[in-house]
């Protein structure tokens, strides 16, 4: 199985919507790596983390049937991660929009998300074939059918936001660590239970000067990423991957790649697939 990072930018995706700064310029210009649609992950057809206003785009882009998700795990409910205006076409019936296949989608998120869906939805909810699943904002634990099990952790970002650690069967464990501020020491000590072969870490800022805005810069997230590998909570193996690039960060891939690849960090972009399994991780 694959992880596809289908969007790697913050809310206003790169280059940003009506935006006419420098970045967004010369991004525009060089197109490829530097446009970002809005960060969301995909594992294989099933399985789907953050369902927001790029989701059409993804499938077009990158050829996704949508029809085969069974499960979407949530983040957080901003805008950029949940769109839930878009569950009103996952209704099954003659006024409905959609033939829907023999299995419910299930929504896994904390109350914020759950309550965001439920204000959007313009649907009678037995009409949806969908499973609401709140999870705690602490630690929650889900095992999917095909033996993926999910861990939510809070993040250090906006009331019911988690962080997902996810364990394959074979063992492998990724985290995806969008969106979040430098982390507080109750993550480090959620963290520190797990030996992760994959993480994805925040570095919406880049360049930017930020104590605590929701999100990390650059240096932030180099100096989490040394401390992930201090403690071992990373693998030395571990592939290690910054995200959810914003436009004011004033960094173009190239500029994210000579700051972040030295340091064996590397930088998202829309599209970039990463192998998930054990098998993946002792070819490195
Ligand atoms: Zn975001
Ligand atoms: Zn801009
Ligand atoms: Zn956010």
């Amino acid at each position: 199985m694959e992880l596809l990072i289908c969007g790697s930018g913050a809310s206003e995706a790169v280059p940003a919507l009506f935006c006419t700064c420098s970045l967004c310029m010369e991004a525009w210009k060089r197109g490829g790596k530097d446009w970002r649609s809005r960060t969301a992950y995909q594992l294989g057809e099933e399985v789907r983390i953050d369902f927001g206003p790029d989701f059409l785009l993804h499938r077009e882009k990158y050829r996704l049937h949508y029809e085969k998700l069974k499960h979407l795990f949530i983040t957080h409910a901003h805008k950029d991660h949940f769109t839930p205006v878009q569950l009103n076409y996952h209704v099954h019936g003659a006024e409905g929009p959609a033939l829907l296949g023999d299995f419910n989608l299930t929504l896994h998120g904390t109350k914020e998300v759950i309550d965001r869906f439920q204000a959007a939805r313009t649907h009678d909810f037995s009409k949806m074939r969908m499973i609401l699943d709140e999870l705690s904002p602490d630690v929650d634990v889900r095992t999917l059918e095909n033996g993926m099990k999910f861990t939510s952790i809070r993040a250090n970002h906006c009331p019911g936001a988690v962080h997902y650690i996810v364990e394959m069967p074979d063992g492998f464990t990724f985290f995806i660590g969008t969106d979040s501020a430098v982390f507080r020491e109750e993550t480090w000590r959620k963290l520190s239970v797990f030996r992760f072969d994959l993480m994805i870490i925040d570095a919406t800022a880049g360049m930017l000067d930020i104590e605590n805005g929701g999100h990390m810069n650059a240096h932030q997230a180099l100096a989490t990423v040394r401390r992930l590998r201090k403690e071992g909570i990373a693998r030395k193996s571990a592939r290690i991957l910054t995200n959810h690039f914003a436009h004011c960060a004033g960094m173009v891939h190239e500029d994210l790649e000579k700051f972040f690849l030295p340091h064996g960090i590397e930088p998202a972009y829309d599209g970039m697939c990463i192998p998930l399994g054990k098998e993946s991780s002792l070819r490195r």
